[in-house]
């Protein structure tokens, strides 16, 4: 374990729990290649160790959306296959030739750029073609597919290319049962056999994020891109607890009691007096707020636990702070305050997080803020 210094506020990233993940993870899909999405520092968990870790630990892959996060990972001297798929025009296509990693093209304009690109480095790129088959965000429409799949296969007859992909991602999977569900899959066959009857040898054909890799076998073809199973947390309250899912969250995220104080009932709390003291009591100040992504619609809800209690944020949360109602406890300033975390220890988890911001663990996990340092135990 790595030293934890007394810090105004820490999350905790626990490596081991994301390597028992991603061995889980294997499990569930044997025949499946495992990448690892570690966009956005990893969903805020930090990209560099969490992508060594989970490469440690048997995936494949890794998944970022932006050039410059997949280059982050070669620079930081990992191998393993990489894949970005969040490209706009003028993007360092070459760049991303060079540095061996994987390109997602959705349109005929990125085609057209990463041939240009190929022609000057004197390499192919290496190309997942995407199809939306129902997601309506990135993907070539089903009707446009033979366009791009025929401009695909010239670049790749004249060296420039090689369709090493072909892709797609869910809008639904983690609602069970939903009818988009199918209809996407259904889509999906229909797009990889057409390309492959006219030519195209996808090493890998995928789909699956991390609900659909939990409850929808099918879907894993030959790799399964996950993202929020892989740090311990469950991708929606349908599918159940983390322990259900049988992953261990990996953040954790604490902070230093900064002050406890006694006041009379009545007393007003933080901005806007949205809580005043129903009766004399003592108030703890969790110096985290919005700018480190303590989200401020969790005001009056938001679960902490402190010195072994479940407490609830007592007002407004501010920028840099929060106040919560100890009920007459009067605590040592420095007493541990756990904001969410595996519940190891009692503490609330970042989905109930999630519940009382009217958001999803992904975002709260995400944007827990740069100011927050992350502490690999
Ligand atoms: N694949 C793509 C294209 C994504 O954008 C994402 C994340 O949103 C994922 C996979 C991983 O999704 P999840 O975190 O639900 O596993």
């Amino acid at each position: 374990r790595t030293e934890t210094p007394p810090l105004r506020a820490r999350a905790e990233i626990d490596l081991a729990a994301l390597r028992a993940n991603v061995r889980a993870l294997r499990a569930r899909a044997p025949r499946a290649a495992l990448m690892a999405v570690v966009k956005s520092d990893a969903y805020g968990h930090g990209a560099v160790p969490c992508a060594r870790a989970a490469l440690e630990a048997g995936a494949e892959w890794l998944g970022t959306a932006t050039p410059e996060e997949a280059f982050a990972l070669r620079e930081a001297g990992l191998h393993g296959r990489v894949l970005c798929w969040l490209w706009t025009p003028g993007g360092p296509w070459r760049t991303a030739i060079e540095a061996d990693v994987d390109v997602s093209v959705s349109d005929l304009w990125a085609l057209e750029e990463v041939r240009e690109a190929a022609a000057a480095a004197g390499a192919p790129a290496r190309v997942h073609l995407k199809a939306d088959t129902g997601l309506g965000r990135a993907g070539c429409q089903p009707a446009d597919w033979p366009e791009l799949v025929a401009e695909a296969l010239r670049a790749e007859g004249d060296g420039l290319v090689t369709v090493v992909g072909l892709w797609s991602h869910f809008a639904c999977a983690d609602e069970p049962g939903h009818p988009s569900i199918a209809s996407q899959l259904g889509r999906f066959r229909a797009m990889v056999a057409y390309a492959e009857e006219q030519g195209v040898r996808p090493e890998v054909r995928h789909m699956a994020n991390s609900p659909a890799m939990l409850t929808l076998p099918e879907a894993h073809f030959d790799l399964v891109r996950t993202g929020i199973a892989l740090y311990g947390l469950s991708p929606s309250p349908e599918l159940g607890t983390p322990a259900d899912l049988g992953l261990h969250p990996v953040m954790t995220l604490k902070a230093s009691l900064a002050l406890a104080k006694q006041v009379p009932g009545g007393h007003g709390v933080s901005y806007g007096h949205k809580y005043t003291t129903p009766g004399s009591t003592t108030l703890g100040l969790i110096p985290v707020g919005y700018a480190d992504g303590i989200p401020r619609h969790a005001s009056g809800t938001g679960p902490v636990l402190v010195d072994g209690k479940l407490r609830t944020v007592a007002g407004r949360i501010a920028m840099d702070q929060f106040v919560v109602d100890l009920g007459g406890d009067e605590p040592a300033p420095g007493t541990e305050a756990i904001l969410f975390g595996s519940g190891e220890h009692g503490e609330p988890a970042a989905e109930d997080w999630a519940q009382a911001a009217g958001t999803i663990a992904y975002e709260i996990v995400t944007r827990i803020g740069s100011r927050v340092p992350r502490v690999y135990v």
